[in-house]
């Protein structure tokens, strides 16, 4: 079990990637704190782990800073002390042209994306310092080390987190704690159906024509499972893991080199 006796809070962590990263978490031994902005699906999921595991359903707004003051509370007042891990993951993408990008679009994706890293990890970070043990997961996407058209504000929010990871990680290095980036490609959840959807309304291509054009983005013409993301956020959480710091490392099949 490498994560017996830890902590970890995973925000979105109701569905897609975080679902998974919880799941795999709690099967290596960890009680999770799962995050969304409603309750349903992170519910179902503790429910899920409950049979075996112990986990925290709480609705937090990330990119709000009074309530995820009050989700660390609640964690606190749980298990005694703040996470061991913290994996932000929470996000949203919506595509638009950039003379289309209004003011609501572009705030949206820096407040939930961005600042929402950003809080999580200021009321994480002083616990982890005292215990001389942390870990800090940032689910960034390629798309925060490079661009494409109609993305433009998410592009930016995900090159703000790699900034964030960066300077984070450098800041803590030498007390015990790591911070690092995962940046996936296209993954097989939610958010690829709707940008699927979105190209088919666009741009008149059928569902399959619209898939098959994002699986050719990877040279693996393929989109990546979850379940590969939660094994690479399993082994940066872990002890192994603990010379891994202040990296953005792509799960995409080869599509970005760098
Ligand atoms: P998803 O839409 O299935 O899940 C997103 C989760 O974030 C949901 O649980 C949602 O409730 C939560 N969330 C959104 N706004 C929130 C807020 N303000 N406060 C709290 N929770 C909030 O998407 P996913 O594919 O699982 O994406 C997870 C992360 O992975 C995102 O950060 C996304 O940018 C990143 N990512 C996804 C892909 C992909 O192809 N799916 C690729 C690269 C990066």
């Amino acid at each position: 079990m490498k994560l017996e006796n830890r902590i970890a809070l995973i925000t979105g962590g109701g569905r897609g990637i975080g679902r998974a990263i919880a799941l795999a978490f709690a099967r290596d031994g960890a009680r999770v704190v799962l995050a969304a902005r409603t309750a349903q699906q992170v519910e179902e999921t503790a429910a899920e782990i409950g049979n075996e595991g112990i986990a925290l359903p709480v609705v937090c707004d990330v990119s709000d800073v009074d309530s995820v003051q009050l989700m660390f509370a609640r964690v606190s007042a749980k298990f005694g002390r703040g996470p061991d891990i913290l994996v932000n993951n929470a996000g949203i993408a919506e595509s638009a042209p950039l003379a289309k990008t209004d003011d609501d679009l572009w705030q949206r994706h820096l407040a939930i994306n961005l600042s929402g890293t950003f809080y999580c990890t200021r009321a994480a970070v002083p616990a982890m310092l005292e215990r001389g043990w942390g870990r800090v997961i940032n689910v960034a996407s390629i798309a925060g080390k490079t661009g494409a058209p109609y993305i433009s504000a998410y592009s930016a929010s995900k090159h703000g987190v790699l900034g964030l990871t960066r300077s984070t990680a450098l800041e803590v290095a030498a007390k015990g704690i790591t911070v690092n980036a995962i940046c996936p490609g296209y993954v097989d959840t939610d958010m690829t159906t709707r940008g699927v959807e979105n190209v088919t309304a666009k741009t008149g291509r059928s569902a399959d024509q619209a898939l098959e054009a994002i699986k050719k983005m990877s040279p693996q013409n393929r989109l990546i499972t979850v379940e590969e993301i939660a094994a690479l956020a399993l082994l940066l959480a872990s002890e192994e893991g603990r010379g891994i710091n202040g990296q953005a490392i792509n799960i995409d099949g080869g599509s970005v080199l760098f």
